[in-house]
């Protein structure tokens, strides 16, 4: 049980914050992923469980902007535009959102980093992307993120490769928290770190998105960390959906054999 996290059950009063709907993606003959429905809702943590090669990665680049789908939609509620179908607007608009409305932590600080600028500006370039422009308060503010993801003030001016795998993930997610989304998308986020790095990492996150009230929807093929962010989880294989439901409720009594085989064979 996650006490300080609000309970899904009172989610759905409000309007959804995305809403994927038929959502097919084909690699050529290879379904990816197939006929996807699903709604989240602001706060709500919604974690992608299955194997590799699952789809759970090409789902979520369609969700997060990256990869239109070949079939379906993802509906999207911007903070200042009302409801948008994320494929009908055009690329620049998308970025654009991509930039104000969501973050996207990535498996690996090598995609979701920049490597030539400090700590520091990493963070800050996001604040410039959407708009700031005193240098003061820019620096202020990236300082004040690095400090909420536990990185020291003095390595504010150093490169992201000096750092630590854990530190460079925490990097991230200040990089994507910085202008304060409503929603952050997480492929992996994990899977990189030794198991002690990993725990540091999984009550950061934790406490992040509960403090902050962000919504996330989260890949991972570990069960235990789905176990500890996600409110509800949807079980994927080879592209389609298996089984969804409350974390507990899945982990704890699964109804179809393929989520008791992954169940059993991880926990
Ligand atoms: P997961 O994230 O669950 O490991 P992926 O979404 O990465 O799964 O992959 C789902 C399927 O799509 C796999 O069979 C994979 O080989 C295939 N796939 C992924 N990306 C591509 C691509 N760019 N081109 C062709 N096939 C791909
Ligand atoms: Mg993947």
């Amino acid at each position: 049980m996650i006490p300080d996290i609000s309970s899904p059950l009172s989610l759905p009063l409000s309007s959804p914050l995305l809403a994927v709907e038929n959502l097919t993606h084909r690699f050529g003959a290879l379904s990816a992923c197939e006929n996807i429905n699903l709604q989240l809702y602001p706060g709500e943590v919604l974690g992608i469980v299955g194997e590799s090669g699952s789809g759970k990665s090409t789902l979520l680049n369609c969700l997060a902007g990256h990869l239109a789908p070949s079939e379906g939609r993802v509906m999207f509620s911007t903070r200042h535009e009302g409801v948008v179908d994320l494929y009908k607007i055009s690329e620049a608009r998308r970025r654009l959102l991509s930039r104000t409305d969501w973050g996207f932590v990535h498996q690996s600080a090598r995609d979701g980093l920049r490597a030539n600028v400090s700590a520091g500006a990493n963070v800050g370039e996001r604040l410039m992307a959407i708009g700031a422009r005193h240098y003061g308060n820019i620096r202020e503010e990236a300082l004040h993120w690095l400090d909420r993801v536990e990185i020291d003030a003095n390595r504010i001016d150093d490169l992201p490769r000096h750092f630590s795998g854990g530190m460079q993930q925490r990097l991230q997610i200040a990089r994507n928290l910085v202008t304060k989304p409503r929603l952050i998308f997480m492929d992996e986020p994990t899977a990189s770190l030794d198991v002690s790095v990993q725990a540091r990492l999984l009550d950061l996150l934790r406490q992040l998105v509960s403090q902050l009230h962000v919504a996330a929807v989260i890949v991972t093929h570990d069960l235990a960390v789905a176990r500890l962010l996600a409110h509800r989880l949807m079980v994927m294989r080879q592209g389609q959906v298996v089984e969804q439901g409350l974390t507990d409720q899945v982990l704890d009594d699964p109804q179809h054999p393929y989520t008791q085989l992954l169940v059993s064979s991880v926990l």
